[in-house]
């Protein structure tokens, strides 16, 4: 699994056997994630892998306000519980084939906004620190909630570790729910940078 190993994050044991240490890290990075901007309101959701199921947001719910709000799922659940939320499906792709341990979903302005303005499959960030976490981040689309793109971001997900949903918003996965907030942290990061860049030289033109 690519994406460079992030340390000092707080480490929260995801086990089947402690849902209630994996449902605290949910809840805390929910917090995190409205924090620091990356989403609001109902926008995004989040899981984490605990054994073999699925702890993810409920539809419609606020994350920063998840307490009560956590669906668990079977990673084998061909079809997720109405309750879960309406991207289960991505989200179980991508723990299908990766060992990714968590997995964020936000509609980040300035991701949503490159998407829309970059024509290429990818994009690769101009600051050092979104190069060596990141690579590049590739660019996919399909509508919410299908297969196709569930398949397409899984497929992306294996070697990157976050992808963006054209016109839509970002998915990350980590080794933690931590590493994964880390990694759209630092794509949006990434796209604040470039589109400012790309402001700066077309104001400079004129
Ligand atoms: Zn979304």
């Amino acid at each position: 699994m690519t994406g460079k190993k992030i340390t000092n994050l707080p480490f929260i044991p995801h086990s089947s056997s402690n849902t209630g240490g994996v449902e605290a890290s949910l809840i805390d990075v929910g917090k995190r994630l409205v924090a620091a901007g990356l989403t609001y309101s109902r926008m995004g959701n989040i899981s984490a892998r605990a054994g073999d199921m699925m702890l993810i947001s409920a539809t419609g719910s606020f994350l920063d306000r998840l307490k009560g709000e956590i669906v668990k799922v079977p990673l084998d659940a061909g079809e997720p519980p109405s309750r879960a939320s309406s991207d289960a499906l991505i989200h179980l792709g991508i723990y299908l084939r990766t060992e990714a341990r968590g997995i964020v979903h936000t509609h980040s302005p300035f991701l949503v906004a490159l998407s829309a303005l970059i024509r290429a499959h990818a994009f690769r960030p101009l600051d050092i620190e979104g190069r060596y976490y990141l690579g590049e981040i590739p660019i996919v689309s399909g509508a919410t909630g299908s297969r196709n793109l569930a398949r397409a971001l899984a497929r992306e997900l294996q070697t990157h570790p976050c992808a963006v949903v054209r016109f839509h918003g970002a998915f990350a996965r980590g080794e933690s729910l931590y590493d994964a907030f880390h990694y759209v942290a630092c794509a949006e990061h990434s796209c604040m940078v470039k589109y400012l860049v790309l402001l700066a030289q077309r104001t400079k033109k004129r």
